[in-house]
C-alpha cells in the first residue's frame, strides 16, 4: 500500500468546491501523481476513476444530509455538520477500500473477504488519518491561513513516518539482493492460504522448494559477485515463469520457494516443478562467465479434501522431497508420491542411514576404464562407489562420500570399496585381462598410519600383485598434513602400489611442492580438460603439466575425455592415458569382463599405423 497525502487534499476539495470540480481535480491530481511514478497506464486510469468515484460518494452523502452547502455558503459549522462530514468521509473510505480490495483480490486470486480483512486495518490508519485532516485544513484555512503552516508540518511528518514504517515493513519481509519476499513473508502467506482453505474444496495448494546444486562451488571458485548475479538472474527467471499470481520467495542462500494456490490437481503443480527445473538449467552469463546451473525441486501439496495440511508440515515435506531429488539426481520429486515420511531421509537422517547401508551391503562399486589410447589397451579401471538406496535408488558418491569423510564412516566405506575392487580385479586378471585397479582414497584414510598395513593384507587376500593397484589421492589431502602423508606414502611405495594425484590442478599446490613426495602420476582434472578446445590457457596448462611431469619422472592421465575432439587434442598434447565418457562410462562390476573382452588391445604393429580402437 503506497501512502500518499492525496487524501487530505481530496477531503478538502469535497468540502469547498463544486462536485464536478472536485471530481475532475481529484482525477487530474491522481493521474499526474501516478504518471510521475511511471505507473502502467491502466493503473493510472483506474486510480483516477476510483478516486473520482469515492469523491462522488462523499458528495452524495453530504448532499443527502443537507450539509453540502455549509462550507460553500460560509455557513456555521455545527455539530450536525461535523457528523455529516464524518459520514461522508466514511463513505469515501468504504468505496475506495472496496474497489482497491477487489482489484487486489482479483490479482492475487484471493477471496475479497480475505483481502479486506488483511488490508483494511492498515488503510484505516493511513487513509483515515489523512482524510480526517482535510476538514481541519479547511476550517483552519477559513479562520486564518497562517494556522495552516503548523498543520502542514504535522501532515508532512505523519506522511514521512508512514513512509518510513512502510519501508521498514518491506525490508523486514523482503530479500535485499533479489527483491523477492523472504522466508518470513512466504511462511506468513502460506499460513494464511492454509487457514482460509478450511475444509472447502479449492483445488490443490502446493509448495515447491528449489535448491541450487553445487552453488557453493560457484561462490568459492568464481567469487561472490558471480554467485550474487546467478541468484538475481534466477529470481528473475522464476518470477517470469510463474507469473504475477504465484508467490515466489527466496528462503535463504540458494534456496527459493514457490506457493501455488488452487491448482487443478497434483499434475499441474508437478508440471510447474518441471518447468522451473528447466528454467533453472538454462545457461546464463554471469559477470562474463558462461555458466550452467542446475537445481533440485521438492514438492509438497495439500489435497482439496479433508483437513488442510499445516504450513510448517508442507514446508518440511517439500524440503524432504527436495533433498531426495538432489541426492537421487532426479531433479524434481513429490512428497507422498515419490517419497514419504518413513522412507525419506532428511538431511541428517541420510548420514545416520549411511552406517547401516555400509553394513547392510547397500554400497556397490562401478568401474570406469582408463585407457592407453595409443596401444588401444585398458590400463586399469577406476573403482567408483555407489549407494543403492532402497527408496532413492542409486546415489552418486558426491552426495555421501563428503559426508562420510566428516565422520568415521569413511574408514569402513573405503575398506569395502577396496575389498570389492581388489576381488573384482583379481577376477578379470584370472579371466585373461591384463588390467590394474585404481582406488580413490580420502585424506582421512591417507593420514591413518595403519592404512598401508591393512591395504597390504587386503591385497594379499585377493591374491593380487601390489603393482596392479593405483591409489588416487587428492593434492589437498597430501598438503593438509604433509608430514603424516609423506610417511604413509613412503610405506605404500615400499609395498609396491602406485600413487596418483587426483584432480590435479584444482588444489593450491605447485608441482614443486609435490616433488619431494613419492608419487607416480598426475591425474589432470576434467575441469581443465573440458575446456582445452576453447580456452588456450587451459591448453597451455595441460601441455605444461605433461612436460613438467615428464621431467619429474611422473606419468600423466587425463580425465574428462568426453568427445572424440577432446580425445584427439589430448593425444596431440602428449597425454595418452585417458579416462572419459567418450571412451567408456562407469559400469557395474558384472559388466566389466564383457566390456574388456569386446575391447581387447589392438595388436601392437610396432609402427605408428595404429587403429583408433575406441569410437
Ligand atoms: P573422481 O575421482 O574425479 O572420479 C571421476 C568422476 O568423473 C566419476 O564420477 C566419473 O563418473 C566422472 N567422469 C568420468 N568420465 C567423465 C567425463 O568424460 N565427463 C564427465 N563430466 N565426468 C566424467 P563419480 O563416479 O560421480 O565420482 C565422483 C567422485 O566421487 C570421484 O571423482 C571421487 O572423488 C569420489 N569417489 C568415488 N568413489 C569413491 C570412493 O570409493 N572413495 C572415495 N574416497 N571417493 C570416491
Ligand atoms: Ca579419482
Ligand atoms: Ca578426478
Amino acid at each position: 500500500n503506497h501512502i500518499t497525502p492525496t487524501w487530505a487534499f481530496i477531503a478538502g476539495l469535497v468540502l469547498i468546491t463544486d462536485g464536478y470540480v472536485a471530481a475532475a481535480l481529484t482525477m487530474a491530481a491522481s493521474m499526474i501523481g501516478d504518471l510521475s511514478l511511471r505507473r502502467h497506464p491502466s493503473r493510472v486510469l483506474f486510480n483516477g476513476a476510483m478516486l473520482s468515484l469515492s469523491v462522488g460518494a462523499g458528495i452524495a452523502v453530504l448532499a443527502a444530509l443537507g450539509a453540502r452547502q455549509t462550507m460553500l455558503d460560509q455557513g456555521p459549522l455545527t455539530l450536525s455538520w461535523a457528523a455529516a462530514v464524518m459520514l461522508a468521509f466514511g463513505a469515501m473510505f468504504v468505496v475506495n477500500n472496496a474497489l482497491v480490495s477487489l482489484v487486489i483480490a482479483l490479482r492475487e486470486g484471493l477471496p475479497l473477504t480475505t483481502v479486506v480483512k488483511r488490508d483494511t486495518g492498515a488503510s484505516v490508519v493511513s487513509d483515515g488519518l489523512l482524510l480526517s485532516l482535510g476538514p481541519v485544513l479547511v476550517v483552519l484555512g477559513r479562520a486564518s491561513p497562517l494556522l495552516l503552516a503548523p498543520v502542514l508540518i504535522v501532515w508532512y511528518l505523519v506522511f514521512r513516518s508512514g513512509e518510513i514504517a512502510a519501508r521498514r515493513q518491506h525490508e523486514a519481509t523482503h530479500d535485499p539482493l533479489t527483491g523477492l519476499p523472504n522466508r518470513r513473508l512466504f511462511f506468513e502467506r502460506l499460513r494464511e492460504a492454509v487457514a482460509h482453505r478450511g475444509t472447502r474444496s479449492e483445488g490443490v495448494l502446493g509448495v515447491l522448494i528449489l535448491d541450487l546444486d553445487d552453488f557453493k562451488q560457484i561462490n568459492d571458485n568464481l567469487g561472490h559477485d558471480v554467485g550474487d548475479a546467478v541468484l538475481i538472474e534466477l529470481a528473475l527467471r522464476l518470477r517470469k515463469r510463474v507469473g504475477d499470481r504465484v508467490l515466489v520467495a527466496r528462503l535463504d542462500g540458494d534456496e527459493f520457494a514457490v506457493m501455488v494456490e488452487r491448482a487443478e490437481d497434483l499434475d499441474v503443480v508437478w508440471g510447474l516443478g518441471r518447468a522451473l527445473h528447466a528454467a533453472t538449467a538454462m545457461p546464463l552469463v554471469s559477470n562474463g562467465f558462461p555458466l550452467t546451473v542446475s537445481g533440485s525441486i521438492g514438492i509438497a501439496v495439500s489435497e482439496p479434501f479433508g483437513e488442510p495440511t499445516m504450513a510448517s508440515t508442507l514446508m518440511r515435506r517439500a524440503d524432504v522431497a527436495m533433498y531426495s531429488a538432489k541426492v537421487s539426481g532426479r531433479g524434481v520429486m513429490v512428497f507422498g508420491r515419490d517419497i514419504s515420511d518413513d522412507s525419506a531421509p532428511g538431511r541428517l537422517a541420510l548420514v545416520s542411514q549411511l552406517g547401516n547401508a555400509i553394513e547392510g551391503g547397500q554400497l556397490s562399486v562401478h568401474y570406469q576404464p582408463i585407457t592407453d589410447v595409443v596401444r588401444g589397451a585398458t590400463d586399469r579401471l577406476e573403482a567408483l562407489v555407489r549407494w543403492d538406496h532402497p527408496v532413492l535408488g542409486s546415489i552418486g558418491p558426491m552426495n555421501f562420500v563428503p559426508m562420510a569423510e566428516q565422520t568415521d564412516l569413511i574408514g569402513p566405506l573405503t575398506a569395502q570399496v577396496i575389498e570389492s575392487a581388489l576381488r573384482d580385479c583379481a577376477g578379470w586378471i584370472a579371466g585373461g585381462h591384463d588390467v590394474g585397479i585404481a582406488i580413490n582414497v580420502s585424506a582421512r584414510v591417507l593420514h591413518d598410519l595403519r592404512f598401508p598395513a591393512s591395504l597390504q593384507a587386503a591385497v594379499e587376500r585377493a591374491g593380487l600383485d601390489p603393482t596392479a593397484v593405483t591409489l588416487e589421492i587428492t593434492e589437498n589431502a597430501v598438503l593438509r598434513e604433509p608430514g603424516r602423508a609423506a610417511r604413509v606414502l613412503s610405506d605404500l611405495r615400499q609395498l609396491g602400489v602406485r600413487v596418483s594425484v587426483d584432480d590435479f590442478g584444482t588444489g593450491f599446490s605447485s608441482l614443486s611442492s609435490l616433488r619431494d613426495l613419492p608419487l607416480d602420476e598426475l591425474k589432470i582434472d576434467r575441469r581443465f580438460v573440458g575446456a582445452i578446445l576453447e580456452d588456450t590457457d587451459d591448453e597451455i596448462i595441460v601441455r605444461t603439466v605433461v612436460a613438467l611431469a615428464n621431467q619429474m619422472g611422473l606419468s600423466t592421465v587425463a580425465e574428462g575425455a568426453e568427445t572424440q575432439a577432446i580425445t584427439d587434442r589430448l593425444i596431440e598434447l602428449g597425454c595418452d592415458v585417458l579416462q572419459g565418457f567418450h571412451l567408456a562410462r562407469p559400469m557395474p562390476g558384472p559388466e566389466v569382463a564383457g566390456w574388456l573382452a569386446a575391447h581387447r588391445p589392438v595388436v601392437d604393429l610396432a609402427h605408428d599405423e595404429l587403429e583408433q580402437p575406441l569410437t
